[in-house]
């Protein structure tokens, strides 16, 4: 068994779960109008290990956006289709050092790595671009569905739609990797966004969400159904720029104190991966200044009091 003590690690957890909850610091993220509406008290805890035993707290049969977190399964599309560094002659590998809708590009006119929000569109601008908007969308539900064990994600119209209409930010990332011939020669610029709002308003609850932070663990093979979504090489290197850039402008302090692959997204949503061991999913909504989840943040510093899983740890 890859956690031989599997229920004492769920009562850990169990007991984390009861010690954050009653955090009530933070904010929900309020730019677009529909997350601003979701109930913050909301917490849920999952966790699946390479072999399948899972975990579950809270409120995690609760559907939630996955945001940013989309943006690790659109790059590793990316990566699967066109090979590394043909995907990487239209996006860096750099953290920012900035925070996910920063206005600004790298020194060729290139998002800084596609875990921010310039370097998704551009992920998913090298999604299958021949093909139509409802085959390109298709085909990301269907590799999410593939990642979580084969149950059907949801879709948030509302949220895509209120993104849609408040999305003066992205458009201006937009035409300015436009500007510096960033793009694949016929990128369709205005359905290119649309597609990206889409991939974030996918949803998926705790429990399926850390499905697919096992399978990433896994090296890209699903622990609940065997089927292999990814190659190895794709989620080593999707891991490794989760764990440069996976938390915004807090990843160097998170990789110097917790040492994990993570991706957070605005809707309070994180994935965290143990790699060769577990995958762990935290949702709760409520976001501190750099846009990470409060309750998120406080689980994996317990995670990292209680258990050597900093890869850095001298065991
Ligand atoms: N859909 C959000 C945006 O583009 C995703 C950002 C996030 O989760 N940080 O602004």
């Amino acid at each position: 068994l890859a956690v031989p003590d599997f229920e004492g690690l769920s009562a850990d957890l169990d007991r984390m779960h009861r010690e954050i909850l009653p955090t009530r610091s933070g904010e929900v993220a309020g730019y677009i109008p529909q997350l601003a509406r979701v109930d913050p008290e909301q917490f849920a805890i999952s966790v699946c290990t390479v072999d399948g035993q899972r975990h579950s707290i809270g409120d995690s049969a609760v559907p939630f956006c996955v945001q940013s977190v989309s943006k690790t399964i659109s790059y590793c599309l990316a990566l699967e289709e066109h090979g590394v560094e043909p995907t990487h002659q239209h996006v860096g590998r750099e953290p920012s050092g900035q925070s996910f809708n920063e206005l600004t590009l790298n020194r060729t006119g290139r998002p800084h790595n596609p875990m921010i929000n310039a370097g998704a569109i551009m992920s998913c601008a090298l999604i299958r671009p021949e093909e139509s908007l409802a085959d390109r969308f298709d085909h990301v539900a269907q590799t999410w569905q593939r990642l979580s064990g084969g149950r059907r994600p949801g879709f948030n119209n509302a949220v895509y739609l209120s993104e849609r209409a408040t999305a003066d930010r992205n458009f201006a990332l937009g035409y300015s990797m436009r500007e510096s011939k960033a793009f694949p020669e016929s990128t369709d610029l205005k359905e290119t966004l649309e597609f990206y709002f889409q991939c974030c308003s996918i949803e998926l609850d705790a429990q399926m969400l850390g499905i697919v932070a096992g399978t990433l663990a896994n090296g890209g093979v699903c622990p609940l159904t065997g089927d292999r979504v990814f190659s190895e090489q794709t989620v080593q290197h999707c891991l490794s720029l989760m764990t440069s850039c996976g938390m915004y402008d807090f990843s160097g302090e998170f990789a110097f104190t917790i040492g994990l692959p993570a991706k957070s997204g605005v809707s309070g949503a994180l994935m965290v991966v143990v790699p060769q061991l577990m995958g762990i999913c935290v949702w709760s909504p409520r976001l501190d200044e750099l846009g990470n989840t409060v309750r998120g943040i406080e689980l994996c510093r317990k995670l990292v009091e209680t258990y050597q899983v900093h890869p850095h740890a001298a065991v």
